[in-house]
């Protein structure tokens, strides 16, 4: 039994071995990829609810890998928090998404995803106003994604750079709105200007009764904080027309579009509005 049990600790330091230098690899290749061309950045439309009319469009990070093709942001966001480099990674998304927003309709604004770990650093704020004034953006045209889990860490802190951003016209919203544990008090720590409403809730609404009736209760109580509503992951015209008679403001998702490249932006915003 104690050769055998040695015999599967060494398994598993190779096992450890192997993924350790696995992840190195990748942290190096993600280092690589910041100084190349090999990060891009899709857009997604949000629209609104009633009109399907286009609003805005979400930033999401795309790495294309040299040999191992698309990797998706789930697989390596993690990794960039762990060592740090999610801070010149979302810099340099914000600076992207910002340099094509500048080119839309005034009326169409640019979401983008900041990483808790990009609040750790006192500078932010600055930061993110010294982007909008290179690239030319107007604050009112820009809304930052945080999720709850940017007032877990040093919440004075996190508190103080969001009411900077807030402050310089920034729009905040609160991403994937009810999956945390806690999503209600940081309604309360925080005068956000949006919620968006976990896509798991959306997906579920046609069959099951008790998501319709968590939907429903979220858009109550934005409505009575003046918060703005999006719905996250509309794939289908039931969940649209459900949404739409819970008086939802705006919807996202593979119904009104994909995440695609910042050329198809502008062909889709060249396109006659749905009726
Ligand atoms: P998220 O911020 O919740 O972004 C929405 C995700 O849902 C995107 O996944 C999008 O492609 C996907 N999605 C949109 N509509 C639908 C739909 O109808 N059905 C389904 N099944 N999925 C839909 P993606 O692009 O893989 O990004 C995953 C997550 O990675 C994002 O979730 C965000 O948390 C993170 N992320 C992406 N880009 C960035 C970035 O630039 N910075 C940071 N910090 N995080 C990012
Ligand atoms: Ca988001
Ligand atoms: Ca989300
Ligand atoms: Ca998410």
């Amino acid at each position: 039994a104690k050769a055998d049990g040695r015999g599967t600790y060494r398994f598993f330091e190779a096992e450890m071995d192997a993924r350790l230098q696995e992840r190195r690899r990748l942290e190096r290749d993600l280092q690589q990829a910041l100084l190349g061309e090999q990060l891009t950045v899709h857009f997604q439309p949000l629209g609104d609810c009633t009109t399907q009319q286009i609003v805005g469009f979400e930033a999401l990070v795309r790495w294309n890998h040299p040999e191992r093709g698309l990797v998706a942001p789930s697989d390596f966001i993690p990794m960039a928090e762990e060592t740090g480099l999610i801070v010149p990674l979302g810099e340099w998304v914000l600076r992207e998404a910002c340099r094509e927003a500048v080119r839309w309709p005034s009326s169409i604004r640019v979401a983008v995803n900041l990483s808790p770990v990009q609040f750790r650093h006192a500078d932010l704020a600055e930061r993110v106003i010294g982007i909008l004034k290179d690239t030319g953006l107007p604050p009112e045209r820009l809304e930052l994604e945080v999720t709850e889990g940017v007032l877990i860490d040093d919440s004075a802190r996190a508190l103080s750079t969001l009411k900077a951003l807030k402050d310089a016209g920034i729009r905040i919203s609160l991403d994937d709105f009810g999956t945390g544990y806690s999503s209600l008090s940081y309604l309360q720590s925080f005068p956000f200007d949006k919620i968006k409403i976990d896509r798991s809730f959306i997906g579920n609404m046609p069959t099951n009764e008790d998501s319709r009736a968590i939907v429903r209760a979220i858009i109550a109580l934005a409505r009575s904080l003046r918060i703005t509503v999006t719905a996250e992951g509309v794939e289908t015209e039931e969940q649209l027309r459900l949404l739409r008679s819970e008086s939802c403001n705006q919807v996202q998702g593979y119904l009104l579009g994909r995440p695609a490249p910042a050329d198809d932006v502008s062909a889709r915003l060249a396109e006659p509005a749905p009726e």
